[in-house]
């Protein structure tokens, strides 16, 4: 059920329990600003999810509240786990779902890092 990137936080969204550790993860990286992990329903050869480590609902709600050095710091995760994975060369495709029409499922600002094969066009009809 898509959810709306304005809600107040819900401390009890999936991605908030994983970031107290309340349910398992396939870890690719942490540091101070973010968690990286694969997505449990993955839709390309490489598909990882990084998310922040504080309290935001979707992309807006970052850019509108984040401190300078945590929006720095997240940028710059998603840039260093696309490099472990070895996606640099290749290439790799960064994506946000922020509220309805985008479909975003869980109210926890996340990017959608997808690598690993061609991706395709950039919106495919349902
Ligand atoms: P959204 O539609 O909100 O942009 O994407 C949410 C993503 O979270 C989906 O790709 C979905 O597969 C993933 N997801 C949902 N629940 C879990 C979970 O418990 N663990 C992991 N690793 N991914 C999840």
């Amino acid at each position: 059920m898509p959810v709306s990137g304005l809600d107040p936080y819900d401390d009890a969204n999936i991605f908030a329990r994983i970031l107290r550790g309340e349910i398992p993860c396939r870890k690719v990286h942490e540091d101070n600003w973010a968690l990286a992990f694969h997505d449990i329903a993955p839709q390309a050869p490489t598909h990882v999810l990084v998310i922040p480590k504080g309290r935001y609902v979707s992309q807006a709600d970052f850019a509108a509240r984040a401190a300078d050095a945590e929006i720095a710091g997240f940028t710059r995760a998603v840039a260093t786990v696309a490099r472990m994975l070895g996606l640099e060369a290749s290439g790799y495709r960064t994506l946000s779902n922020v509220g309805i029409d985008a479909g975003q499922e869980v109210p926890h600002y996340h990017v959608h890092l997808f690598g690993g094969a061609k991706l395709g066009r950039m919106i495919q009809p349902d």
